[in-house]
């Protein structure tokens, strides 16, 4: 014989309320997932990199070439190739193409965090060149602290010394400014003295010991 089972009550008021729990988590993991990144999105402008076409007024026309007056494109993809091949040749070859986004107005330059700088590099994410940033020493800057997130991780500009991240991207960019604000003429100098030193074939691994 087989008698009906019934569960004690406080079994089903167990399970009922894990129900509701797990309903809980769902709804709360579900606003987590959706506001997460629109939070990040508004308040981290940086993180805007990883999808430019998002940003007003920003177009991507080539696979690596994001711009705003899409006129000018031709000129951005000169500075694009030009500081490529330039970059690779003095600190070797990319291991992945950059992306970069060429910003004609101030409004695009600050849709992704930045302000007074010529230009900036994001991790390997990406590099934002301002209206004033367009300029082939100021991109090749940029490529340079991306070829240093490639060779020595995406931390390297917080973990290496200034002197070194920043006294390279000047030196090796060639830049054409005979003297920069102290702080970077320093950074320069003390890179030209340590370079010279361990030598062109030896400049990651010996970048690695800072
Ligand atoms: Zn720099």
């Amino acid at each position: 014989m087989c008698e009906p089972q019934h569960r004690p009550l406080t079994q089903l008021a167990v399970i009922k309320g894990e129900g509701g729990g797990i309903k809980k988590i769902i709804v709360v993991l579900t606003f987590v997932v959706l506001l997460v990144p629109i939070a990040v999105w508004a308040l981290y402008k940086p993180v805007r990199v990883l999808a430019p076409a998002w940003v007003d007024g920003v177009s991507c026309v080539a696979p690596n070439i994001c711009i705003e007056d899409k006129s000018r494109y031709t000129e951005a993809q000169q500075l694009y190739d030009n500081a490529l091949q330039s970059v690779s040749e003095t600190v070797g070859p990319f291991h992945n193409k950059p992306a970069l986004i060429f910003c004609t107005s101030p409004d695009c330059y600050n849709a992704f965090g930045f302000n007074k700088s010529a230009a900036k590099n994001v991790g390997r994410s990406g590099i934002v060149v301002s209206p004033r940033g367009w300029k082939p020493w100021y991109i090749r800057h940029e490529m340079i602290h991306y070829r240093q997130s490639e060779e020595l991780g995406l931390l390297s500009a917080f973990t290496k010394p200034e002197w070194f991240t920043e006294g390279m991207a000047y030196s090796l960019s060639h830049d054409p400014r005979k003297t920069l604000s102290d702080r970077w003429q320093q950074d320069r100098s003390k890179f030209d003295i340590w370079f010279k030193g361990v030598g062109a074939d030896n400049l990651w691994k010996e970048a690695e010991k800072l």
